[in-house]
């Protein structure tokens, strides 16, 4: 996609659970080379809208357009083939080997059963073309230099890093991270935003749900503000940090 194009698309977005209304009629809009965070207090319903946006849930009512396509009825695989990439908020990394096996490996998970499928059934041509793959997203996010670092032994900015470079395997359009900043210390976060500027200037389309506020202020074109389901406030981040309803519900409380 063009930058500027729209991406990724919630129109009407409600998911119930029983009784409760954990999205209520969100719309949200993410177009290609923009930085979009979501936001809110814990239990505001954002990890309830990443999985909606992701395909990991179905929404009660109305629908996500990826790509102007509706993800009705798509599987998460499908959306992942279709140019859509997520990170997970634990990560999971094999420790006791290579930075790079772990990007390649998680590649050829992505599409298949599990660990051992993974370990013993891939063709060694198949494995040349991951770990080349894998090399360049590494490289890519700047981890060119650990290739063969025990990935147990990489900090925890290192990281989430990694887990970056694996979800931009396969070359996706859009990235959809789950608080990639949590835990971090301030120059890992610096090193992250410095990734994420870079990724978006490549024309990514980013959507990042994040609970720390100088994170977000300093690096997102946009915020979304959500509060019990709703979405309270949407702006540029000097417009978010000084609306009341936001340091309302989510500075304030
Ligand atoms: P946030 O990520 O903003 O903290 P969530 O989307 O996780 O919020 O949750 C929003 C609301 O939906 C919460 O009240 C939560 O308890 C509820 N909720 C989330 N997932 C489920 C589920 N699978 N079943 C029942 N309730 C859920
Ligand atoms: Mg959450």
């Amino acid at each position: 996609p063009e930058k500027g194009q729209l991406v990724l698309e919630a129109r009407n977005v409600t998911r119930r659970f029983g009784g409760l209304v954990a999205n209520n009629q969100m719309n949200l809009q993410l177009h290609a080379g923009e930085v979009l965070a979501l936001i809110g207090p814990n239990g505001a319903g954002k990890s309830t809208m990443f999985n909606q946006l992701s395909a990991v849930d179905t929404p009660s009512e109305g629908e996500v357009l990826f790509l102007d396509q509706s993800l009705k009825g798509k599987t998460s695989r499908e959306v992942a083939h279709m140019g859509m990439s997520r990170t997970f908020q634990h990560v999971k990394l094999l420790t006791t080997m290579t930075v790079l096996e772990n990007v390649a490996l998680g590649t050829h998970m992505r599409g298949n059963k599990g660990i051992i499928s993974a370990s013993l059934h891939i063709e060694r041509e198949e494995e040349q073309r991951l770990l080349k793959e894998a090399q360049f997203q590494l490289e890519r996010v700047g981890l060119g230099e650990h290739l063969y670092t025990e990935a147990g032994s990489l900090s925890l900015g290192q990281q989430r890093i990694l887990e970056i470079a694996r979800a931009l395997c396969a070359d996706p359009c859009v990235l959809l991270l789950d608080e990639p900043a949590a835990g971090l210390r301030h120059k890992e976060k610096q090193a992250l935003a410095e990734l994420l500027q870079k990724l978006r200037q490549e024309g990514l389309a980013i959507l990042l749900v994040e609970h720390d506020m100088d994170f977000v202020m300093n690096l997102a074109d946009r915020i979304v503000v959500m509060e019990f389901g709703e979405k309270i406030a949407e702006g540029l981040p000097e417009e978010i940090q000084s609306n009341p309803a936001v340091l309302e519900a989510y500075l304030g409380g």
